[in-house]
């Protein structure tokens, strides 16, 4: 076995604290990762404290990691000692449903293994994410970073804010001639901004935050609508193509809907704890406007995502924190005070 050091939640009323435990000894397919940044996604607070329900205690949540590889099992081709990797939200699925076999691994029809709050594949054990020193995975699931070893930390939030956006960008054809509103400025909406922007769409961005309005300009968004100004908002009916709404918190959707033009398509992404009120119909059935979900991306898709955002020199816009500065950092992060996403430096360890 690896013995591991890392921080974790031990009730969902508990703050997080350091935890020693053991990772798997590495197998023929497997990496095993010493972890250099993990980013602080939302999701991480909504699991380590139960929020959606169904959480296993202790929880080590992270899955925006970025390491270096230490050592490879016999059977692996593709990383050697010494290579920069990212681990994102999943480590292993079925590999062989529809989904799986479609590179949509994130749909598996069997259930896919989460970086944190597993179940492991075969054992059904708890599995621990990048909040620690070190992570053994699969090399199907490793993604490989070609970045400039200065933006390693940037790199971390990609690989779930970044893929989490970039999926539904694609799916939804974000790109020249598009209009592309992104609502939340937190770590999933800043890289939809600065990724819809990248691929060529006119962005609007919408927040709750008039003082996130100058830094929306600068990543990348066209306009900026403070979306608890109903006249500014009124301004804006029917107007869009796509809408991609990260915002953790239950809210009316009907405003977002009514933006959309004929066949447009408002996509959820972020995941509260709570229902949003149902929408009208008529937001609907009037235009043929869609309501969508989406979850994550594949593996192939990430990898795709991350080849672009280093061709396109993108990275995210981070405040680096001490592992020990966790808590405060989840305290921040639920009153929307992220500039964009916090990354965890493992030294601090
Ligand atoms: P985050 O950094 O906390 O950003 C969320 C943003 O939502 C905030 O910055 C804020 O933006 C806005 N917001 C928060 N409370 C609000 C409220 N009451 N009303 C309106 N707007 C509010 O969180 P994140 O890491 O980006 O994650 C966002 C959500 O996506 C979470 O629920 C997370 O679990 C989910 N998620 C889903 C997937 C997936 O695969 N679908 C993947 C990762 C994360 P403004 O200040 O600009 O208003
Ligand atoms: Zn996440
Ligand atoms: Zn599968």
């Amino acid at each position: 076995m690896v013995p591991s050091r890392g921080y974790a939640a031990q009730s969902a009323d508990s703050a997080l604290a350091p935890f020693a435990f053991e990772r798997r000894e590495p197998g023929p397919t497997d990496v095993q990762i010493d972890i250099l940044y993990c980013g602080v996604c939302h999701s991480d607070l909504h699991t380590a404290r139960s929020e959606w329900g169904g959480t296993r205690y202790p929880c080590v949540p992270g899955h925006e990691i970025v390491g270096r590889v230490a050592r490879v099992g016999a059977r692996v081709s593709r990383f050697k000692a010494g290579d920069n990797v990212g681990v994102g939200c999943m480590v292993d699925s079925c590999r062989t449903c529809s989904s799986c076999a479609e590179g949509l691994e994130q749909y598996c029809e069997n259930g896919f293994t989460g970086t944190y709050n597993g179940p492991e594949q075969g054992t059904g054990g708890n599995t621990y994410g990048g909040y620690s020193d070190r992570i053994v995975v699969d090399e199907k699931f490793v993604l490989k970073i070609c970045h400039p070893a200065e933006q390693l930390a940037a790199v971390a939030p990609l690989l779930c804010a970044g893929i989490t956006t970039w999926s539904p960008l694609k799916q939804w054809n974000a790109g020249p001639g598009r209009v592309v509103g992104v609502v939340g400025l937190g770590g999933l909406g800043h890289m939809g901004v600065k990724l819809a922007r990248a691929l060529g769409a006119r962005v609007v961005l919408f927040t709750t935050s008039p003082g996130k309005a100058a830094d929306a300009l600068r990543l990348g968004a066209h306009e900026v609508v403070i979306s608890t100004d109903d006249k500014a908002m009124a301004a804006w009916r029917n107007r869009f193509d796509l809408i991609l709404n990260t915002v953790a918190a239950p809210h009316d959707l009907d405003p977002f809907l009514g933006m959309l033009r004929r066949d447009g398509t408002l996509v959820l992404v972020g995941a509260p704890p709570s229902p949003h009120r149902s929408p009208g119909v008529f937001s609907l059935i009037l235009k043929r406007r869609r309501l969508a979900g989406s979850l994550i991306g594949g593996i192939a898709e990430t990898q795709e995502m991350l080849d672009f955002c280093a061709e396109h020199g993108i990275v995210s816009d981070i405040e680096t924190i001490p592992i020990a500065s966790i808590n405060e950092a989840y305290e921040r992060m639920l009153r929307s005070d992220v500039k964009y996403r916090f990354v965890i430096d493992m030294a601090s360890l």
